[in-house]
C-alpha cells in the first residue's frame, strides 16, 4: 500500500501525568504514516481523489489540543482513531506522539509512543433460540452499527435452523454480519460478549439455549489460536448455519487454514 508521510508535526498540548504538565503545556511531535492507494490520485493529479494531508495535520493539532490527555497512549490511540473515522481512504495508519520535554531528571532525548491502528474485515455470525430471537439479533446489528470502531456493516438474510451439538432445545434463527473494524481481535470478541451480555445472555449449558450467541468467524486472514479466541473459528465449515449466510455475503472469501472459499465451504457440505 502507498504512504502518505507525516514528520515531526509541532504542538503545544497539556498532556502528561503531572499537574504542571496540564497547566504549562509542552511541544509534542507527531510522526504518521497513512496508508493510502494514491494510483488514481497519481494518475489524475488530483486531490480530490487522495488525502488531503494539511486537513490531517488540522485534525492532529484539533485532537491534541482539544483533550487534556494523561498519558501519549490515550494521544496516539484517538489520534488514530480520528484521522481513520474522518478520512475513510485511509486503510490504516502508523502514528507516533513524541514528548521530548518528559518529566524525567535525566539526559534523554525523547519518549515515545508508536502504534499501528487501520480497518480490518470480519465476520461475525449471530445466533438465539430463546426469547425474541428476531428481535436479539435486530438488536445486535443495529449495536453492530452503532459501534464507533466498526464501519461498512452488512448483514445476511436470517435462517431457521435445527439445533446443533444439544438438540432438546428450540429452533435457532441464525444470521452472518461482514464489517470493518478498527478493534483487535480481542477487542472485538469483549465488544461481541458485551452484545451478548445486553440481550440478558447467561451461560448455562454448553451450546445450549441462548438468547444470542455472537462468534468471530474470521478477521482478516489472521489466524489465532488462543485459550481465549481461535479464528477461524474451528467449527464453522462443518456448521451449516454459519456457512449459508456466510456465502450469501462473501462467497469469495478463503479460509486461510482450509485454503477453499466460503462458497466452496457451503457447496461441499450442503452435498454431504
Ligand atoms: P459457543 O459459541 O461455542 O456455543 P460460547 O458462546 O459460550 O460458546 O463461547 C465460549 C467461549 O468461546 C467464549 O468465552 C470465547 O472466549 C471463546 N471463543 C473462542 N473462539 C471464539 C470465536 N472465534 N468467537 C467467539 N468466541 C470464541
Ligand atoms: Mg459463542
Amino acid at each position: 500500500m502507498d504512504k502518505i508521510c507525516i514528520d515531526e508535526l509541532k504542538i503545544f498540548a497539556h498532556h502528561g501525568v503531572f499537574e504542571h504538565e496540564n497547566v504549562n503545556g509542552q511541544n509534542f511531535f507527531i510522526n504518521a504514516v497513512l496508508y493510502v492507494d494514491t494510483e488514481k490520485a497519481g494518475m489524475r493529479d488530483d486531490l480530490s481523489c487522495s488525502v488531503d494531508y494539511s486537513a490531517v495535520c488540522a485534525l492532529l493539532e484539533r485532537v491534541m489540543t482539544a483533550n487534556v490527555f494523561r498519558l501519549i497512549e490515550a494521544a496516539a490511540q484517538t489520534a488514530a482513531e480520528a484521522v481513520l473515522r474522518e478520512f475513510p481512504q485511509v486503510r490504516s495508519i502508523d502514528i507516533e506522539v513524541r514528548k521530548p520535554e518528559a518529566p524525567i531528571e535525566m539526559e534523554f532525548r525523547s519518549v515515545s509512543v508508536k502504534i499501528t491502528r487501520g480497518w480490518h474485515r470480519a465476520m461475525i455470525a449471530l445466533g438465539s433460540n430463546k426469547g425474541d430471537s428476531r428481535g436479539y439479533i435486530e438488536h445486535a446489528v443495529e449495536q453492530l452499527c452503532a459501534c464507533s470502531h466498526i464501519r461498512s456493516v452488512r448483514c445476511s438474510e436470517l435462517i431457521v435452523t435445527k439445533p446443533y451439538g444439544y438438540t432438546e432445545q428450540d429452533d435457532f434463527l441464525n444470521g452472518a454480519v461482514m464489517c470493518e473494524t478498527m478493534l483487535s481481535p480481542h477487542g472485538l470478541l469483549e465488544f461481541m460478549q458485551s452484545v451478548e451480555n445486553s440481550a440478558n445472555r447467561t451461560r448455562e449449558i454448553h451450546w445450549g439455549p441462548r438468547t444470542l450467541d455472537l462468534d468471530l468467524i474470521f478477521y482478516d486472514d489472521e489466524i489465532i489460536s488462543e485459550p481465549d479466541l481461535i479464528v477461524p473459528h474451528p467449527d464453522m465449515h462443518n456448521r451449516l448455519f454459519v456457512l449459508e449466510p456466510a456465502a450469501q455475503l462473501a462467497p469469495y472469501y478463503r479460509h486461510p487454514v482450509l485454503g477453499v472459499t466460503v462458497g466452496q465451504l457451503y457447496e461441499r457440505l450442503k452435498k454431504k
